[in-house]
C-alpha cells in the first residue's frame, strides 16, 4: 500500500484504486495521463432503508457524502502538487447539470477505468465489495500510480432486478460495456419520471430514488455479509 492509499484510508475511504485514462478523451481528462477513484461506502441500515424509497435519512448521507468526497478532493490534489505533480480533483457527482442530467465528470468511468467494478443496467456502478452502495470522488493527476486493471463490461450477467423494480422503466436490459453512452442502455430522463412518481407514492419530494441501489443482489449481497 502507498502513502497516497494509506492517507485516503485514514480519512474512511472505502475503496481506492488508480486509474490509467488513455481511453478517455482529451476533453474530459485534461491534459492528464491518470486519476485517483476513491468511495464511501454508505452504512448497511441506511441502505436497507431505501427499499421501498427514498429516506430524509438516505439524503442526508447523500449530500453530506458528496461534500466530504469533494473535501477529500481538494485535499489530495494539494498533497499530490505539494510533492511535485499536477493535481486536479473533478467536482463532485452532486453537482449535476439538471438539463443534461449529467455530471460534469463520470466519477463512474474513472472507477471502472481504475478496476473497481463494472456500470450496471441502472446505470449504477456495481463494486463486488459494496454493490452500488457508495459514493465516489476523483483526482486528475500526473503522479506515477500503479493502475488497475480496467474492467470493461458488465458483469451483471442475466439479472434483471433493477430492471424490473425501476418505476420509470429508465433501464433497457442491454448491458454495458466501456465507450457505450449510457442512453443505449438507460434513459436517464426515464430516471427522472421514475424519481418523482416513487416520491409522490410515499408523499416525499427528494431529487433522488435509489431503488436500483438496495435492490441490486451485488448491493444485497453487502448488506448481509457478517461484520464485527
Ligand atoms: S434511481 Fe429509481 S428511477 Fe432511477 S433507474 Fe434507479 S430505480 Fe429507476
Ligand atoms: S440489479 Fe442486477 S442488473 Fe441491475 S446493476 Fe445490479 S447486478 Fe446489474
Amino acid at each position: 500500500m502507498n502513502e497516497l492509499e494509506e492517507r485516503l484510508l485514514e480519512q474512511g475511504a472505502s475503496l481506492i484504486g488508480f486509474a490509467d485514462l488513455a481511453a478517455v478523451p482529451e476533453p474530459l481528462r485534461r491534459g492528464f495521463p491518470r486519476a485517483v477513484s476513491f468511495g464511501l461506502a454508505i452504512a448497511p441500515d441506511v441502505i436497507a432503508g431505501i427499499k421501498q424509497g427514498p429516506t430524509a435519512e438516505y439524503l442526508a448521507v447523500y449530500n453530506a457524502f458528496n461534500a466530504r468526497l469533494a473535501t477529500m478532493g481538494l485535499e489530495t490534489a494539494a498533497w499530490l502538487q505539494a510533492r511535485g505533480w499536477r493535481a486536479e480533483a473533478r467536482p463532485g457527482s452532486g453537482d449535476i447539470d439538471w438539463k443534461s442530467l449529467q455530471a460534469p465528470f463520470s466519477h463512474k468511468m474513472a472507477a471502472t477505468l481504475a478496476g473497481l467494478g463494472w456500470i450496471g443496467k441502472c446505470d449504477l456502478l456495481v463494486t463486488p465489495e459494496f454493490g452500488s452502495a457508495l459514493r465516489f470522488a476523483t483526482v486528475l493527476t500526473d503522479a506515477p500510480l500503479d493502475c488497475g486493471t480496467p474492467i470493461t463490461e458488465s458483469r451483471c450477467g442475466t439479472c434483471t432486478v433493477c430492471v424490473d423494480i425501476c418505476p420509470g422503466h429508465a433501464c433497457s436490459g442491454r448491458s454495458w460495456r466501456q465507450g457505450m453512452a449510457r442512453e443505449e442502455f438507460w434513459d436517464p430522463l426515464a430516471c427522472m419520471t421514475g424519481m418523482k412518481a416513487i416520491n409522490a407514492k410515499r408523499g416525499t419530494n427528494f431529487a433522488i430514488c435509489g431503488l436500483c441501489i438496495a435492490a441490486c443482489p451485488v448491493t444485497q449481497a453487502y448488506l448481509a455479509a457478517p461484520r464485527d
